[in-house]
């Protein structure tokens, strides 16, 4: 199962692809993930891809894509891999798939998690990540429901970011739907609809 997500920032991939994650035992390949850590940790990409990341603006594709390749070559996406965030404009797609295709590898679906904009805005403002885990959650959290761990609200939900992210999204990001139609490999499902009702839309979607 090597699986490309796709949808705004809040349409739920990160919360899809846990669950797949979970069930499936494939790898999940957050590039968000990957440089909030490069962040936290300080290290020369972290402190090259911050600014870009407080802006809501992409970072660099060379900085993201030498990220995504070497994540490719460890053990544990060998069995597939989910990206997700990755890629998010036409050069990064163009990247990805020449890498895969040098490993003898492909994409065997993109799966576009659809929501409206303004309910993108409205689930960002409410939402919340574990310190400690990673999990996702939302303003009602007080702490993590996985772990106990604190609560926080990425710098960029923070309404002022959250604009320029959406902008980013529709001008650089939204044209790859077209990029993987053009491949034949495109699916969709509605990303408005409780968590457990996406998930069976999105097994059905990806014929699991
Ligand atoms: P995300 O967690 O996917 O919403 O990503 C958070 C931020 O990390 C984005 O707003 C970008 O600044 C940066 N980022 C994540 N993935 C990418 C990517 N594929 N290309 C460029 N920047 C990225």
């Amino acid at each position: 199962m090597n699986i490309v997500l796709l949808g705004a920032p809040g349409a739920g991939k990160g919360t899809q692809a846990q669950r797949l994650v979970e069930e499936f035992g494939v790898a999940h390949i957050s590039t968000g993930d990957l440089l909030r850590a490069a962040v936290k940790n300080q290290t020369e990409l972290g402190v090259q891809a911050k600014g870009y990341m407080d802006a809501g603006q992409l970072v660099p594709d060379e900085l993201v894509i030498g990220l995504v390749k070497e994540r490719l070559g460890e053990d544990d996406a060998q069995k597939g891999f989910l990206l997700d965030g990755f890629p998010r404009n036409t050069a990064q797609a163009v990247a990805l798939d020449s890498e895969l295709s040098e490993m003898g590898r492909d994409i065997d679906a993109a799966l576009l998690v659809d929501v409206a904009s303004e309910v993108i805005i409205e689930r960002l403002s409410s939402r919340r990540v574990c310190r400690d885990c990673g999990y996702t959650g939302t303003a009602a959290d007080e702490s993590c429901p996985r772990c106990s761990g604190e609560m926080y609200q990425r710098d960029d939900d923070k309404p002022e970011t959250v604009k320029n992210r959406l902008d980013v999204y529709e001008s650089q990001t939204a044209p790859l739907v077209e990029y993987y139609k053009g491949h034949g490999i495109l699916k969709s499902v509605d990303g408005d609809r409780p968590m457990d009702v996406v998930y069976a839309d999105v097994k059905e979607a990806l014929a699991l």
